[in-house]
């Protein structure tokens, strides 16, 4: 890979950016006071740019990369790994594998985990879960997996249908434990398990406005008393979600953070 090193910034250098991909660059990158700019070949430059220096750099296989480090993540009871790390699953947790690709949930951002971890508080053997935007699935799959009888996942977002019914036959979720389904709140939910549409547990990880537009629909898919797992927020817009909630009568409102994400539970 060969790389022409810049010294300056995009901001410093903003009228020599023109100039590299004039000269042939197919991109550039900004790191520790250098512009990095990729090249085929090397290639005479104009004056204005000539302080730099050609290096030859080993390639970066990025994805790579990023499976290496990727570690095990604890969410209260639930230990979540990629496939190649089951065998770190500690032997007193319940693993849950999910394989990193296009839907999001890997458990490595701060919503998934602190979801999961709200799940696991709750004693859900026999429970019904409602997973609103589940993703790669990993929120109703970790439902099952902690003893709910159902749990259904629904996301407007078609591709990540089989990805979540991939990872909750990698699970071995026994069959009809979990479902999946595009579409959201307002759609007419399968009604062989859970025939009126009303929940045990309704977790959502979506953002602030949409719980805020959303949090009536949860009160119509929860019993009452059920638990409600809102995240997705960030800490800032906290007050809309915990107004929404007023609003609409839920009680026992309770926070937790994880840097600038929240997570807010509460009942119906
Ligand atoms: N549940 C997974 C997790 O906790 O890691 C994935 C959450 S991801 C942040 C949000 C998901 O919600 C995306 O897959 C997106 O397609 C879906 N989504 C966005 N708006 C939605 C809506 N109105 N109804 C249902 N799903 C929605």
């Amino acid at each position: 890979m060969l790389v022409y090193h810049l010294p300056g910034t995009f901001e410093t250098r903003e009228d020599h950016l023109d100039l590299l991909w004039e000269a042939g660059a197919t991109g550039l990158e900004e790191r520790a006071g250098l512009i990095r700019a990729y090249f085929d070949e090397e290639t005479e430059l104009p004056d204005a740019i000539r302080d730099g220096e050609w290096r030859q750099e080993a390639d970066q296989d990025w994805l790579a990369e990023f499976k290496a480090n990727l570690r095990p993540v604890q969410a209260g009871r639930v230990t979540i790994v990629p496939p190649w790390l089951r065998a770190e699953i500690p032997a007193t947790q319940v693993g849950l594998v999910i394989e990193p690709g296009m839907a999001f949930g890997t458990g490595h951002h701060a919503t998934t985990r602190m979801a999961v971890e709200a799940l696991s508080d709750l004693n859900l053997d026999g429970q019904t879960i409602l997973d609103v935007g589940t993703g790669s699935g990993v929120l109703a799959i970790a439902g099952a997996l902690l003893g709910a009888e159902y749990a259904l996942g629904v996301d407007i977002d078609p591709i990540t249908i089989p990805i979540a019914e991939e990872n909750a036959r990698d699970n071995a979720v026994p069959e009809g434990r979990t479902a999946f389904m595009v579409g959201t709140l307002g759609d007419d939910l399968p009604g062989d398990v859970v025939a009126d549409g009303v929940f045990d547990v309704l977790v959502a990880n979506l953002y602030a406005e949409l719980h805020d537009l959303l949090v009536g629909a949860y009160v119509g898919h929860l019993r009452p008393g059920g638990p409600l797992i809102l995240t997705g927020i960030l800490t800032g817009k906290l007050p809309l979600v915990q107004g929404a909630l007023d609003r609409e009568g839920f009680t026992d409102v309770e926070v937790r953070t994880d840097g600038e994400w929240a997570l807010v539970t509460a009942r119906a």
